[in-house]
Formats: C-alpha cells, structure tokens, sequence
C-alpha cells in the first residue's frame, strides 16, 4: 500500500540569522527524522538594501534540503520612527504580515497532506490565533534560551499582579533556578525598564506566549537542567504550556564549505587547537577605540587569531546595528579592516587574520585548529560553540547576551568574562590578552575547557537515537502527526 501521507508543518521566522538558522535545522530534522512535511516561511528582513549577512543566511536556508522556504510579500515599515528599537521593528514586521500568512496557511490546509502545526518563533506569537482558526497546534520557538523564556515568563507574572511591579522593584542580583545571580543591569534589553518603549510591546508578547500549545526550546537537558526542572512544575501546575527542550540546533560545518574558502584553507595551515575565533554574530558593532583594544589585546597576547572584523559604530557604543534602516551598517563601499589599528594586519600577519563581515562560522568552530571563540553570547553562536568543544571568552554586546554571559561562566562553567574598565566600560587591551591567555593556557581556562567537553558530549548525546532532545521533538512530532492524520480522514 503506498505510505500515508506525510502531515505539513508551517514553520514562521522572524528576520535574522540567529532565528532562521536554528529554524531551518528544526525543518531539516522534522523531515529526516519525524516523518513530516515542513515549510519555512520568512519575512524579508526589513533593513534597508541587502546586508551581506542576509545573502549568506539565505544561502544556508536555500542549501538545506528537504523542507520548502517561502518568503513573505514585504510590507512597508517606513512610519515607524527610524531610531525604533529592533524588538519593535519585529513584532510591527510580524503584525502586518498576518494577512499574508493567512492567504498561505489557507492554501496549505487546503491541499492534501494536512496541515500538522504552525510553528512561529520568539517574535512571532501574534500568529498563534491563526493555529486557532485552522483548529491545529501552535507550539513556539525559542531560539534563545530556556533561562531567556523564564526571564519573559516572570516579567509577565510581575504585571499579572499590578502590585509587583517590574524587575527593578525586585531584589538586585535577581537568583536563578541554576543558582546564577543577575544584576539588574544584566536584564535583557528593553525588559530593564517599564518606560522603555519597547517594554509594553515585549509583555504583549509575553502574554501571548500563554497561548501556545507548547515550546519547543532550542536548547537540552544539561545546559539548563535546572529551567527544565523549574518549567515541569508550572506545565503540572497549569501555570504555563509545556516546554520541550529539543536542540542544539546546530547546522553542520559541511553546509558551509563552499562559502569561504580562504578561511578553511587559512585554518588547515594552523596547528591543531592554537587558534582564537573572534566574532560578534550577525549584528555587533564595538565602538572604533574598543576595536582598537581588542587588537591590541589580540596582538599581546601571542596567539594566532581568526577575527570577523564588522563595521564600528560611530557613535561610541557597543551594540547592534541590526534593524538600522539606511544608516552606515553594510554599504559596498565601508571597508571594516580599515578601522583597525595603523600597522596591525602587518604585525600579526601570519598568525593573525581578518575577515570582513562574515565567516563561515560553524566550519570554523568545527575545524580542529580552533581552540576558543571571543564570543558575543549569541545563544546560537554559544550552542555551536558548545556542540564543537569550544571554550568561550563570554564578551556580551545587546539583545540578552548580557544575561547569557553571567549564565554561561557562572552557573554552565563553559567561559571566562573579562573586566570592563569602570571608568569607561571599555575592556583595555591587557585584559585582552590576559583573558585569552588564561582561556588557552591557565589553570582556571583548564577547568572551563574540561567543562566544555564533558558538555559537548552530552550534546551529542542529546540528538543521538534515544537522546533526550530527539526524544522530546518525537513526543510532540507524533501527537501531531496522530492527530493531523485523524482530521484527514474525517475530512475524506
Ligand atoms: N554567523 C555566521 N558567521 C558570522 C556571524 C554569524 O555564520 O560571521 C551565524 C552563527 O553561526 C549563528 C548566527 O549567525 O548561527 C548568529 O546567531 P547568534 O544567536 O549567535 O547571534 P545573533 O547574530 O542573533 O546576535
């Protein structure tokens, strides 16, 4: 008999390549392992011109296979004020594009094979009431943390109760279920302050997650063992959904080959774990005199480095540049190599090299030659990080990278965090070196790099057959294909 049809799931990304890579994994997965049908359905990124980052993570989209991608019509964002906060850029992108997800969910449940679920991701909760209105699961995914989803968790509960205020309000350091402690100032932007603008939008969003019908959670079991715990007692109380830590989704290094060849052909001439990978992800921006340090710092400390260098920002500050429509982020014509120091890219030639923009990240954390990752934080940069066995020099910029810093060197023990400077809140060009090369050589960097491997080993472990996370995707894979399979033939 031919085999039965395989139920669709409607996967929805919100622009970024730290949403849609991990996203596309799950889609890939979905196919290959849970009998499903996937779409990956994006929204074209609402940044003015193409940056080159989109064009390298549609290209990862597009090279994985077995899934279908569909890109959204656009829609127009130009009233919206041109310093608008990324979180507010997203969720009005989300908002204005439900009409269109709507015309596309309908074709799908029309068609045979049925529709399974919607997926949307972190930004995306607003199209959970289109799952109601096709009478299929919505479940959420979380391409950050499990930590992350707790601090949204509690920041709506606060404003349940009118009378708790926000986190401000609470003792400082905030204590976690993991044991870490938070300082107020480490609060994920726009959740540190209720006058922020973005702030009222992000509780929104936050109630909205009660609508889910679950979480898929890209991260597993021993990164986070105690928000697992902590999250199991309020789905049995009723509290909040059910939460499914499912990843690392983590692409493979192979995926990549193709994209730069100088920087593998650059690695395979380096010894075996003597290189430091420096990189922000896709939308840091240090100011142009921490750029100057790090250099420095890079240069003193005597390693050999790979750094994606990006573009400064001129304004003095550390942040992102993702969102920015029509400013100095990614035009042709910006050289970002010629923000660094007068003399640098001579004096570390041969040890050292500086790339524009973009590298092929999981190639490079992968590659035997890489021994630690100056790491913005990012948590898909930290779960790739992570899955390879890479230490990290935790250097958080923006979004909740602050947060994820504390987490990964105080409570995971996977990094080393190096001191700003008071007076400035630059990190100097000692600290620099000092950090790398107590990371690579020193008795506390040997702790954290036996910690690393023994977690790798449990990523591993987590989407072996069996493993947790795997398991975990195929409880819910098989509730949706049961009950998908079970309108069908109703239907018929
Ligand atoms: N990335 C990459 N090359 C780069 C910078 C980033 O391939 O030069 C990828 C990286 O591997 C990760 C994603 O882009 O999958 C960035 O996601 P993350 O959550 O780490 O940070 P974000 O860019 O969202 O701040």
């Amino acid at each position: 008999p031919p085999s039965p049809p395989r139920p669709h799931v409607v996967l929805v990304a919100s622009p970024g390549a730290g949403h849609l890579n991990p996203m596309a994994e799950l889609a890939r997965r979905l196919v290959a392992h849970h009998g499903l049908a996937a779409t990956l359905v994006t929204i074209p990124d609402p940044s003015a011109g193409p940056k080159p980052n989109d064009a390298h993570s549609a290209a990862a989209t597009l090279s994985s296979t077995g899934f279908a991608t569909i890109v959204l019509p656009s829609v127009p964002l130009d009233d919206l004020p041109a310093d608008a906060p990324i979180g507010t850029v997203l969720f009005e992108l989300i908002a204005r594009s439900i009409p269109h997800l709507r015309a596309l969910l309908r074709d799908v449940a029309a068609a045979s094979p049925p529709l399974a679920a919607l997926v949307p991701d972190l930004f995306a909760a607003a199209t959970l009431p289109l799952a109601a209105e096709l009478a299929v699961p919505g479940y959420l995914f979380i391409p950050a943390s499990l930590t992350a989803l707790h601090v949204m968790r509690t920041l709506v509960e606060l404003h349940d109760d009118a009378s708790s205020g926000e986190y401000r309000d609470l003792p400082d350091p905030l204590l976690f279920p993991c044991g870490a402690a938070l300082r107020h100032e480490d609060v994920p932007v726009g959740m540190e302050d209720s006058k922020a603008p973005v702030y009222a939008q992000i509780v929104e969003e936050g109630r909205r997650y009660r609508l889910a019908a679950g979480f898929l959670v890209n991260t597993f079991y021993e990164m986070e063992p105690a928000a697992v715990e902590e999250f199991k007692v309020a789905a049995e109380r009723g509290t909040f959904p059910p939460v499914y830590p499912v990843g690392p989704f983590v692409r493979s290094g192979s995926e990549e080959d193709a994209t730069s060849p100088c920087v593998t052909e650059w690695l395979d001439r380096q010894p075996n774990g003597s290189v430091v990978y420096v990189s922000f992800g896709s939308a840091g921006a240090l100011s142009v005199e921490q750029t100057a340090e790090l250099a420095a710092g890079l240069e003193d400390s005597g390693h050999r480095f790979l750094w994606v260098v990006r573009m400064p920002s001129l304004d003095g500050e550390n942040h992102s540049d993702m969102g920015k429509r029509g400013d100095l982020s990614g035009g042709e014509e910006d050289d970002p190599l010629a923000w660094l120091p007068e003399g640098f890219l001579d004096r570390t030639s041969g040890r050292g090299l500086a790339v524009r923009s973009w590298a092929p990240q999981v190639r490079v954390l992968s590659h035997p030659a890489t021994a630690a990752f100056v790491s913005h934080c990012g948590w898909n940069s930290t779960l790739e990080s992570v899955s390879y066995g890479v230490p990290m020099v935790a250097w958080p910029l923006y979004a909740e990278q602050r947060m994820n810093a504390v987490f990964l060197s105080e409570s995971v023990g996977v990094a080393l965090q190096p001191c700003a400077r008071v007076s400035d809140g630059v990190i100097g060009r000692e600290e620099v070196a000092e950090v790398v090369r107590e990371l690579m050589e020193g008795e506390k960097g040997r702790a954290v790099r036996r910690r690393t491997g023994d977690l790798r080993q449990a990523a591993d472990m987590a989407w072996a057959p069996e493993g947790s996370s795997r398991r975990a995707m195929e409880e819910v894979a098989g509730r949706w294909r049961a009950a998908a399979l079970g309108r069908e033939e109703v239907r018929q």
